[in-house]
């Protein structure tokens, strides 16, 4: 029987294998884990979700991967309209957003057709369409491999930013257990995003019901490439490949007066588009980067693999397009998916 690698748990199929690789189906499996993992001697494990949003070493990993494979669902009522939900890390957040909308419960429905699990979610506040993971979190229990106990982490503490939070920047001590989400029992939030509110036939603002605007995101991120389809084309991907880059107000002038989209974050970071600098300097849909590498033949910004793909090639690719954009334009970008395994 094969034996498993990082390349059978990750979206771009690429990756060497572990040591050891430890599924955690059920929350009482995770004293088990701690208790395994001590025994190994190993500091902490590398956590992974569905691998959505990560580059796995070709080497693997000399020691133990958790899968979080836990599943769940609890909703306390707060008050009338306030509704706390606990999920489970491993709970995908896709059927989380669906259970949502028929609860008719409000703040996540952007996140609709987003990859991967809840627990990664506040990895990088995922967000999307206006809408961030750090909108609705109240807090969470993590796992703290430092102190070697339990934590309960209110948002705050989280540090939640745009795409970044202190679990993004200090990834072997955390391992997220559950998510506390605070919803509201109403319509959707009020659109902020243009193409969105373009997609319902609705202003900017409007609060249509939450089912509409999930279907809305759906149907608008199957028309514009942003799902995840695991048997077409572009298949093996791990989404973005760059964040969208922060600009000063001088830089952002100069590349809006070439035409390049600059907005401003939930944070008011000025961002340019990382997908108009590569279309800049000459990428397209389709381009081929390295063997077995190329932009997804629907867009620029997500890179696809294929037959002959290392993940050494694909991160090498993404230093090689960053340098470009940085001499072309001064701007430098910050790879979007996370380096997991052996990477020395
Ligand atoms: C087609 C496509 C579209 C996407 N669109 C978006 C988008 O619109 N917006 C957006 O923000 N992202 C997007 N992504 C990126 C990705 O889906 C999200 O970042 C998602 O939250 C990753 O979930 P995952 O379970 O796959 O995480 P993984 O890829 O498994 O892990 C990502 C990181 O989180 C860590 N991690 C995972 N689980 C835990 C845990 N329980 N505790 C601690 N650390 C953990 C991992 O170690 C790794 O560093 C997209 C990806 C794809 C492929």
């Amino acid at each position: 029987m094969p034996s498993t690698t990082f390349a059978s748990l990750t979206t771009l199929r690429l990756g060497g294998p572990a040591e050891h690789f430890l599924t955690i189906s059920t929350p009482a499996n995770w004293a088990d884990a701690v208790r395994t993992i001590g025994q190994r001697h190993e500091q902490a494990p590398v956590v992974l979700g569905h691998g959505s949003n990560v580059i796995a070493s070709d080497s693997g990993h000399p020691g133990t991967v958790v899968v979080m494979n836990t599943r769940g669902i609890t909703a306390t009522r707060s008050d009338d309209t306030t509704v706390d939900v606990t999920v489970q890390a491993g709970h995908p957040l896709s059927d989380l957003i669906a259970w949502a909308a028929t609860e008719h419960l409000a703040g996540i429905e952007c996140l609709a057709g987003i990859p991967g699990t809840t627990g990664a979610a506040p990895v990088q506040n995922t967000g999307a369409y206006g809408q961030q993971v750090s909108d609705t979190l109240d807090h969470l229990t993590a796992w703290d491999w430092d102190m070697g106990r339990l934590r309960t982490l209110p948002a705050q503490a989280c540090r939640l930013r745009h795409r970044d939070s202190r679990f993004k920047n200090d990834p072997s001590r955390w391992t997220i257990l559950t998510a506390t989400f605070r919803l509201t029992r109403s319509p959707a939030s009020p659109i902020t995003y243009q193409p969105l509110a373009d997609e319902l036939g609705a202003s900017l603002g409007a609060r249509p019901p939450v089912a509409e605007v999930t279907a809305a995101v759906l149907a608008n991120r199957h028309r514009r490439g942003l799902l995840l389809d695991p048997h077409g084309p572009a298949a093996r991907q791990a989404g973005s490949v760059f964040l969208n880059p922060p600009v000063t107000a001088t830089q952002a002038t100069r590349l809006s007066a070439t035409g390049c989209p600059v907005h401003t974050d939930n944070d008011g970071q000025l961002r340019a588009s990382a997908g108009w600098l590569l279309e800049h300097i000459g990428y397209r849909p389709g381009y081929k980067i390295a063997s077995g590498i190329r932009c997804s033949e629907r867009r620029t910004l997500t890179l696809t693999a294929h037959d002959g793909a290392t993940s050494t090639g694909f991160a090498q690719a993404l230093t090689k397009l960053s340098a470009q954009v940085e001499i072309a334009t001064g701007v430098s970008l910050r790879p979007e998916p996370m380096l997991v395994g052996d990477w020395a």
